[in-house]
């Protein structure tokens, strides 16, 4: 709410503009911005100036914009709808503020205030849709800033979504007047239509919207299967942050941090699903069970795994879960813990001439007798990623160098990838098993193996080798791996 006796001094309002002429006058910058601005309007630019600089010429050529290319005369600005004074010069601003307004036509004279019959604001265009900011010249910088966070915020789909709004608003006049039609609205704008527009499924959404409209049903649950990232708060994707913002229920798996989880709606369920050592937690089954219950009950959920959910998540098993039961899922990917990591370390996960594969592995397939697959990979030159590798490092390394590859193999290992407390090692295949020892590493660890490791910064990172000998047991240490 307001402060009880602030009052604003412009109000703003929505000008119709559709095929009326706008003035500008100008020919250097400040009338390039506004005849960008306006150019996201169907208004009818007209431009006055005999001295537009080169931008300006291109930017009327591009758009058809009326180049009126004279001195500026009071007679250019007749019939229109909106003047911009943007020359530049203070007295030639002011006489054509002094023209327009003796001609009736509201007027806005670019850092002169005081000639301003009107503010433009900072605009977010999701057409039909616009959110203009406004600050009546007290902060463009901060209308700047209110306008990039609200920007973030809405989905670039907003703009679809609307004009399928518009064309079912003769439809929706049809349902009884109240819930009816208010719970029509919000599982449009919130439930299956929206969801399909967002995928770009026009068709789709036309669809389910006519089914809301038939079907006294209450909404459908949804689930959203969403990569959190590996750690850092702003490696979330912007679809995440929507969904999170959008959830009734959040379940979430223990190695993603509270920090990523509070950003949800405020009102929304948490329920953490644990697979953290010591813990109780709930069994895979368990968790598909859940979000069955949680889809049926009419939900929206939001899934959150670290990393990408299709890495190493189990995500398959719940994608089967809800397909087979019928309920509604999206995946939404993350940034993975091996792209945090190379990035941690500038490690060029491909490097030209030295490795153009990539593989993502556990340690956790080398028991058997043979080799995986992803072993010959390595040895033919494939950049390798472990995930929960720690526990079997030394299996990895025995194995590998058994199989053929160099002991003396570049190896880079991050704890904690993405976060401020995050540690880095680096070393060589024969250096690798000294991992399992340490009781010093508590956070999640990725371990990347490869010629292309070569090309890190080991700048920031501590040699692995030092702790070869080191026979603490470890207590904590594989407590976070899933
Ligand atoms: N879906 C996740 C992986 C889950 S498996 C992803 O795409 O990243 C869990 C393993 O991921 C951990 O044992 C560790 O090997 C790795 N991991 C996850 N977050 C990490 C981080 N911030 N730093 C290093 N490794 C991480």
């Amino acid at each position: 709410m307001p402060q009880a006796n602030a009052k604003l001094n412009a109000f703003p309002v929505f000008m119709r503009v559709e095929g009326e002429a706008v003035a500008i006058v100008g020919g250097g910058e400040e009338a390039l911005a506004k005849a960008r601005l306006l150019d996201q309007s169907s208004a009818v630019l007209r431009i006055i100036t005999n001295a537009a600089e080169a931008e300006l010429l291109s930017f009327i050529a591009a758009t058809g914009a009326v180049h009126i290319d004279a001195a500026y005369e009071a007679a250019h600005l007749e019939g229109a709808t909106l003047v911009f004074a943007a020359s530049g010069e203070e007295a030639l601003d002011r006489r054509v503020a002094a023209d327009a307004r003796r001609l009736g036509i509201p007027v806005n004279a670019v850092d002169r205030p005081e000639l301003c019959d009107f503010f433009t604001p900072a605009l977010v265009n999701r057409a039909p849709v616009a959110i203009a900011i406004g600050t009546e010249g007290a902060g463009p910088v901060l209308a700047q800033i209110l306008r990039s966070r609200i920007d973030r915020m809405l989905s670039p789909s907003l703009g679809a979504l609307a004009t399928l709004a518009a064309s079912f608003r003769g439809a929706a006049e049809r349902l009884p007047k109240g819930n009816g039609r208010r719970r029509f609205w919000s599982d449009f704008f919130a439930g299956a239509p929206a969801r399909a527009v967002e995928a770009g499924e026009l068709s789709q959404a036309h669809d389910a919207a006519v089914d809301l409209l038939v079907s006294n049903a209450p909404a459908a649950g949804h689930i959203a299967l969403v990569g959190a990232g590996p750690g850092a708060e702003d490696l979330l994707t912007l679809r995440a942050h929507r969904l999170l913002m959008e959830a009734d229920v959040i379940v979430y798996d223990a190695l993603v941090p509270e920090a990523i989880v509070a950003m949800g709606r405020r009102d929304a369920e948490r329920l953490p699903v644990g697979k953290r050592k010591g813990c109780h937690s709930k069994s895979q089954a368990e968790i598909n069970a859940l979000l069955v219950e949680l889809g049926h009950a009419g939900k929206r959920v939001v899934r959150l795994k670290s990393g990408d959910p299709l890495v190493f998540g189990r995500a398959g098993e719940e994608i089967a879960a809800l397909r087979d039961a019928g309920i509604a899922y999206e995946v939404v990917p993350g940034v993975t813990a091996a792209f945090a990591a190379a990035a941690d370390f500038e490690l060029p996960l491909t490097l030209r001439g030295v490795s153009s594969s990539m593989v993502f592995t556990t340690g956790h397939d080398l028991k058997g007798n043979s080799l995986p697959d992803w072993a010959k990979l390595a040895i033919s030159g494939a950049t390798v990623a472990v995930y929960m590798g720690r526990s079997v490092a030394a299996e990895v390394a025995g194995r590998l160098i058994e199989a053929g590859l160099s002991p003396d193999t570049a190896v880079a290992v991050v704890e904690n990838a993405s976060l401020g407390n995050r540690r880095r090692f680096h070393g060589t295949l024969a250096d690798l098993p000294s991992l399992e020892a340490r009781a010093d590493l508590t956070g999640p660890v990725m371990t990347i193996i490869g010629d292309a490791v070569a090309g890190a910064n080991f700048e920031r990172s501590e040699p692995l080798a030092a702790h070869r000998h080191e026979g603490v047991a470890s207590t904590a240490a594989d407590g976070v791996e899933q």
